[in-house]
């Protein structure tokens, strides 16, 4: 029997590379849903490619625009309620979530509550909502599998694992962007265009971005937390410009061990799907033509939203919303050409600021949206 998937955001990067790697695997994969934001004319081929039974759009002008010539001949949905509509209403094995932002939270939220397994490609609601995610996963025995490479590395090394108390620290690795080497003094002339270059991965705008700030790693490293039940400080990041090493897991006995591959997102989607078994792939690595493998320390004063997402995660509670939704305006207003490079950790570091005083423990899911909105609403 063929694996059902759904896939929302799928004419993102993500969605994008999941579809092609599906595309390799016809006979073990079937695409029965899709979603997307504004990308009709992507989505069309899409739904003649895959044949998925049902669709959402979320934009509602989109919505509409596409309402006008549906000549498919399958049920579309609209929004967040038509996302919760195909989720429930068809048979699906696992859903792909590949939303930007912490627009994933909620949808993500109500897939876990129907019990579904979840391959979890957006960080965003993990660092806003890792608690109820986590709790929600395990009381209705639905999985959450990492897509992110780096968890995904992660989850792979913890196969055999009997007990997490075998655990010493994990290693996320980071390529360290395209800033890396830059003098601090030279960073707040950055422009969108260098920040969006980055050296190894093909990736979304935002989480580009938030590669060139580390705060991408920052995110990673609270995503971790959550997702393997580690105390932050033994998630460390480690500088490995090569992007080889996806990550390592570091036991007791002081042993380590690493995933290596190709930096291609299709190898973590794919193992999301497959897991705990695997697929062939032409994606290989060749360990004769690769060079050396560097390692080094994190500059946490040139790239001060690493040490925010810890110091966020330090003060617990709700912080990583305000982390988090402070990260998200700032990060669209530097790709508008709003604010300069070097002023995004600073508006990061005001929206934790004006969160400090509101700051709770344990916010239910009403909660954690109240608080993203009315820390945007503060920022803008
Ligand atoms: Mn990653």
């Amino acid at each position: 029997m063929r694996k059902r998937i759904a896939i929302l955001g799928s004419t993102g990067s993500i969605g994008t590379q999941a579809l092609d790697i599906i595309k390799t695997h016809k006979d073990k994969f079937e695409v029965v849903a899709l979603s997307a934001h504004k990308n009709i004319a992507l989505l069309k081929e899409q739904m003649g490619d895959f044949k998925p039974e049902q669709v959402t759009i979320t934009d509602t002008k989109c919505y509409n625009t596409f309402l006008k010539d549906n000549k498919y001949n399958i049920t579309l949905n609209h929004g967040l309620d038509g996302l919760k509509e195909m989720i429930s209403s068809i048979d699906i094995d696992i859903v792909l979530i590949a939303i930007v932002g912490v627009a994933a939270l909620e949808i993500a939220h109500y897939i876990l509550d129907q019990g579904i397994d979840i391959a979890l490609a957006n960080k965003e609601c993990i660092v806003a909502g890792g608690e109820l995610l986590i709790s929600k996963a395990k009381d209705k025995g639905a999985r959450i599998i990492p897509v992110d490479s780096e968890h995904s590395a992660i989850f792979q090394c913890l196969q055999g694992c009997e007990d997490d108390s075998d655990i010493k620290n994990i290693y996320l690795t980071a390529s360290g962007g395209p800033f890396k080497d830059m003098d601090i003094d030279n960073l707040h002339n950055v422009t969108p265009a260098q920040a969006l270059r980055h050296p190894n991965w093909d990736m979304g705008n935002k989480i580009t971005i938030d590669s060139a700030t580390l705060m991408n790693k920052g995110l990673e490293v609270i995503e971790a937390k959550w997702l393997f039940n580690l105390d932050i400080d033994r998630v460390k990041v480690v500088v490995h410009p090569q992007s080889i090493v996806h990550s390592m897991v570091e036991f007791i006995d002081n042993s380590i061990i690493a995933n290596m591959g190709v930096p291609d997102m299709r190898l973590p989607i794919l193992y999301a799907f497959t897991y705990p078994r695997r697929l062939d792939t032409d994606i290989e690595l060749n360990l004769y033509e690769m060079g050396n493998l560097t390692f080094e320390r994190p500059d946490m004063v040139k790239f001060p939203c690493l040490s925010l997402a810890y110091e966020a995660m330090r003060i617990g509670g709700s912080m990583p919303i305000a982390l988090n939704a402070g990260n998200e305006i700032a990060v669209y207003k530097f790709l508008e050409g709003d604010i300069g490079f070097t002023t995004i950790p600073k508006m990061v570091e005001k929206a934790m600021n004006i969160h400090l005083r509101d700051l709770i423990h344990d916010p239910t899911l009403e909660q954690v949206l109240y608080i993203d909105k009315s820390i945007r609403e503060q920022l803008v």
